[in-house]
């Protein structure tokens, strides 16, 4: 078992699908964080065998209810005096402003540099999304 400093404060993104650590960590652009971060590969887990996760010291401002698109199992921790204080549910949000971009070139959010990527959730079994510019459909690669 691999260990990892404990954590003061911050959040813990737990159960990650093997692979998806990385894209989370992009995503998030926690490579050009201010603070520490941990990122862990294929750590041991009981329940998937393998898993991801990323440790974040301090509370970020992010929009982690986004992350469910990707990966609706993973499980958010918020730590307070090296315990967990919170546990954040993920649900598909209605909609969400910024962590994805529109793929669409025309898209006024690629041409406008103060327009927010804004966008709504059209099939929740699909997990569909829509730009609210452009009908654009959200693509996660
Ligand atoms: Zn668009």
């Amino acid at each position: 078992m691999l260990r990892i400093t404990s954590l003061k404060k911050g959040i813990v993104i737990d159960h990650i699908k093997p692979g998806m650590g990385y894209k989370i960590f992009k995503l998030l652009e926690l490579d050009e964080a201010d603070c520490r971060v941990a990122l862990i590969i294929n750590a041991d887990s009981e329940k998937l065998g393998r898993k991801d996760l990323i440790k974040i010291e301090n509370e970020i401002d992010l929009d982690l209810q986004a992350l469910s698109i990707l990966d609706e199992n993973l499980t958010i921790n918020i730590i307070e005096d090296e315990k967990i204080t919170r546990k954040i549910e993920l649900n598909l949000p209605e909609e969400f402003e910024d962590i994805f971009s529109c793929k669409n070139p025309r898209c006024i959010t690629n041409s406008e540099r103060n327009i927010p990527n804004k966008f709504k959730l059209l099939d929740e079994k699909k997990k569909l999304y829509k730009c609210e510019y452009c009908d654009h459909f959200l693509e996660v690669e």
